[in-house]
């Protein structure tokens, strides 16, 4: 097929386009008359011929009403984010130099302090890593190479009970200790001469029992740095400086989750001093521990573009249309005897509207599990979230016109359960 068929300005909700945007020149993109050279021919030929790069490799595509999972493929990244990209990919350039002009700009978007700055990570979970290994070793080239081996250095972060979860095995990867707490007294207690940072994970802000405006404040009666991890926290696109404007020296987003960039990039917004030297623990220094972590001209170029599209966007008309499509899928459902529907938005973190699904076992006789199992199964494969009370949805990640089909797989299941 050619690739012009497959792109369309109204696949910019969707993203259908967005793998297509990746082969586009800027006129063909634009409407206006080509300045950069086409990157490559208009029709591929072997393999992405058909389109559909995942159905050539055998791997089925899934409607996402889920979220953004990390191990669905997160989001799909704009189109001009794609665009971008591929300019990207045209030339070389100090990777370096362009890590902290791409901060400067990102810091201009985001209006943040004078005495703040960012970089582009490869993620959330890489800029945890190498903004505590800057904190730990500062710009010293010895600790430098030296990390995880903590000798001659702080070797404590702490950290709220309820705030443990999957993405601090990143810290723990700079051989710190994770010292643990509940209260404020036990704060007072762990810190000292070893403590390194204050860290703290957004999500679980209600869960612990100091919040996120009284831990920097902790932190920083200590003279202790804090982090907030806060990768899945936008929107609201407000938090993008909220927790600037609260006093953390280092913050984390994921670029590619409700902010569209591309899948591997993260923002680190921080201190200038935190940034320069996270960015001395990264990639593309060598013999560093975040060299594992590489970061692309690509994704750093992608990431600003995202960040730019993403706060020129009506959030109010998106969070409108998420509404939109849950409502439909409820008002088709809901139909069908026994089958109701529940709403609610969480305070943090994946802030926008979900739908939990539950039916009268009396009258639909599946368990949810193995309703979520049918519908990954089905074709076109849907992923819904289950639990033991029932499906569980949300519909930003959703391209137009799934939810239509979300409905009819879902009226479709109940009734063949049916009592
Ligand atoms: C997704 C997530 C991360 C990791 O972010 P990446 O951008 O995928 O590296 C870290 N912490 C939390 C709470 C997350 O939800």
């Amino acid at each position: 097929m050619t690739i012009k068929n497959f792109w369309n300005r109204r696949n910019f909700l969707g993203s259908a386009g967005a793998l297509a945007g990746m082969m586009l020149s800027a006129r063909r993109l634009f409407g206006m008359r080509a300045v950069i050279p086409s990157p490559v021919e208009e029709k591929l030929t072997g393999f992405g011929a058909t389109g559909n790069v995942y159905e050539e490799l055998g791997v089925t595509t899934v409607i996402n009403g889920q979220g953004t999972m990390t191990y669905l493929g997160g989001s799909l990244p704009r189109p001009e984010v794609a665009a971008v990209m591929a300019l990207a990919a045209q030339h070389f350039v100090s990777i370096v130099e362009l890590e902290q002009a791409a901060g400067k700009r990102i810091a201009e978007l985001l209006k943040l302090p004078p005495d703040y700055d960012a970089i582009v990570t490869c993620g959330a979970a890489a800029g945890m890593q190498s903004g505590l290994s800057g904190i730990l070793t500062g710009n010293n080239p010895k600790f430098i190479e030296q990390l995880p081996d903590l000798t001659g250095l702080k070797s404590e972060v702490i950290i709220q009970k309820s705030h443990r979860n999957g993405f601090d095995h990143q810290l723990r990867a700079t051989g710190v200790k994770l010292i643990e707490v509940d209260s404020r007294e036990d704060v007072k207690r762990a810190i000292n001469s070893k403590t390194a940072m204050m860290h703290f994970s957004n999500f679980a802000n209600a869960a612990g029992q100091i919040k996120v405006d009284e831990w920097v404040k902790l932190a920083h009666e200590n003279q202790i740095p804090a982090f907030n991890d806060a990768a899945a926290d936008t929107p609201p696109v407000s938090h993008l400086w909220d927790y600037v404007n609260m006093g953390y020296d280092l913050i984390a987003f994921s670029g590619g989750k409700a902010i569209r960039g591309p899948q591997c990039a993260g923002l680190l917004l921080g201190k200038k001093e935190l940034i320069a030297n996270a960015l001395l623990n990264n990639s593309p220094h060598e013999d560093t521990l975040g060299r594992g972590m590489k970061i692309g001209k690509e994704e750093i170029v992608g990431m600003v573009k995202a960040l730019e599209c993403y706060l020129s966007e009506d959030h109010a008309a998106l969070d409108k249309e998420w509404w939109r499509r849950l409502d439909s899928v409820s008002a088709e459902i809901t139909r069908v005897p026994g089958v109701t529907t529940s709403f609610n938005v969480p305070d943090v973190a994946n802030h926008v509207p979900h739908m939990h699904i539950d039916w009268d076992p009396r009258k639909i006789s599946l368990a949810p599990h193995d309703a979520a199992s049918a519908l990954r199964k089905g074709k076109p494969s849907i992923v819904l979230g289950s639990s033991e009370d029932g499906l569980g949805m949300n519909s930003f990640m959703l391209k137009p016109g799934e939810e239509k089909i979300i409905a009819e797989h879902l009226v479709q299941l109940f009734k063949a359960h049916a009592v």
